[in-house]
């Protein structure tokens, strides 16, 4: 495997499911597959604890006892993190921006899990840009020394991108090999995109390994001129780690950034919609911040042909589910159109 020679403290499941899901599919009018990273294992699953298996392993041998990071209130990578530390031995400190759900009474979703799996959360006031977020996580780990602790910052700007797009170059490589078993090649793999490194290392392994396998990355954020070339520096960068010639250019991966408008967590009634669908033709609940995106942006392109008909598909399912019950309110306000969700928009005119 293209990954074999680099360090891994393994943590997660592997290989994760690749199922059908035939009454989806048959609704779709094309043979989906998911991809169940979102059961990976480690804590509730998700893309974030395959990563952490590269992340750990590099720091294991430098004598790292303490884990830094900086992300939103819902994150799932602080979550994994706060796992893996658990698993591992080490102390978690996640710093999260002040606002909703920071540091109330009450805490929900991901935000519980960081205090149940005894991570230490501290606040950070105002609203810090790229260098200040830094700057909070090297104070952070530079008081930590003075206590005696060696810790380390994972920020993707540091070492963390390049594990976090490998870790997806190894998925693509285990996806291949689960489609070769299976005498399947779809047509186009769905994957969601936050900062791209995931989308980057499923293109990157797939362009290494010849699969044909179009990748379209849902932006759930960014815009795709700017994620474009993101992408392709993340490849860049674990290409050179890898040492593979293999690089990314415009048009590898084909990104649909529509969805980005909405904004970074924000659920619109379609968007919840096709969350009550995919969970009511495949037992599959997919989270509203990420995979809803994907759902939604895949629905609409077998609609508009561009995955022809009957042709297949793979749906990434990255994880993220414990966000769910942050969005109770917004998913309870939109009215449950009931068999329509179940049956499509033919159901729906039939009656
Ligand atoms: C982090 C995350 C993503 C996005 O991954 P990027 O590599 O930042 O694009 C997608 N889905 C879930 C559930 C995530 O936690």
């Amino acid at each position: 495997m293209i990954c074999d020679a680099l360090p891994r403290r393994r943590l997660v499941h592997l290989p994760t499911p690749l199922e059908a899901a035939p009454i989806l599919s048959r609704a779709l009018g094309i043979e989906l597959l998911v991809k169940r990273e979102d059961l990976a294992g480690l804590c509730v699953g998700g893309i974030k604890s395959r990563l952490l298996e590269f992340a750990i392993g590099a720091l294991q041998g430098r004598g790292i006892d303490t884990l830094i990071a900086y992300a939103a209130v819902q994150s799932n990578k602080l979550r994994d993190i706060a796992a893996a530390s658990a698993r591992c031995g080490m102390k978690a400190v996640l710093l999260i921006p002040e606002g909703r759900g920071a540091d109330g009474p009450v805490r929900q979703g991901n935000r519980l899990l960081f205090d149940i799996l005894g991570a230490e959360v501290r606040v950070i006031a105002g609203n810090p840009d790229a260098a200040a977020i830094m700057a909070a996580q090297e104070s952070v780990r530079d008081a930590l020394a003075r206590e005696g602790r060696r810790a380390a910052i994972l920020d993707r700007r540091l070492e963390y991108g390049i594990d976090a797009t490998i870790a997806f170059v190894d998925a693509a490589e285990e996806l291949c090999v689960q489609l070769r078993d299976a005498g399947k090649s779809p047509h186009s793999l769905f994957v969601a995109a936050g900062a791209g490194m995931t989308a980057a290392g499923l293109a990157l392994g797939l362009k290494h390994l010849g699969s044909p396998m179009r990748v379209v990355g849902v932006s759930v954020s960014a815009r795709a001129a700017e994620l474009g070339p993101e992408i392709e520096r993340h490849a860049a960068r674990a290409a050179a780690r890898l040492g593979i010639p293999t690089r990314l250019h415009a048009g590898d991966v084909t990104l649909i950034d529509r969805h980005a408008a909405t904004g970074y967590g924000t659920l619109t009634p379609a968007l919840v919609a096709v969350m009550r669908r995919f969970a009511r033709l495949h037992g599959m609940v997919v989270d509203p911040v990420y995979n809803a995106k994907v759902a939604l942006a895949l629905v609409e392109e077998v609609g508009r042909g561009t995955v022809p008909a009957g042709a297949g598909g793979v749906f990434m399912n990255t994880g993220g589910s414990p966000a769910i019950y942050d969005y109770a309110d917004m998913l309870c306000a939109v009215p449950d159109a009931g068999d329509a969700q179940r049956y499509g928009a033919a159901a729906a005119g039939a009656r």
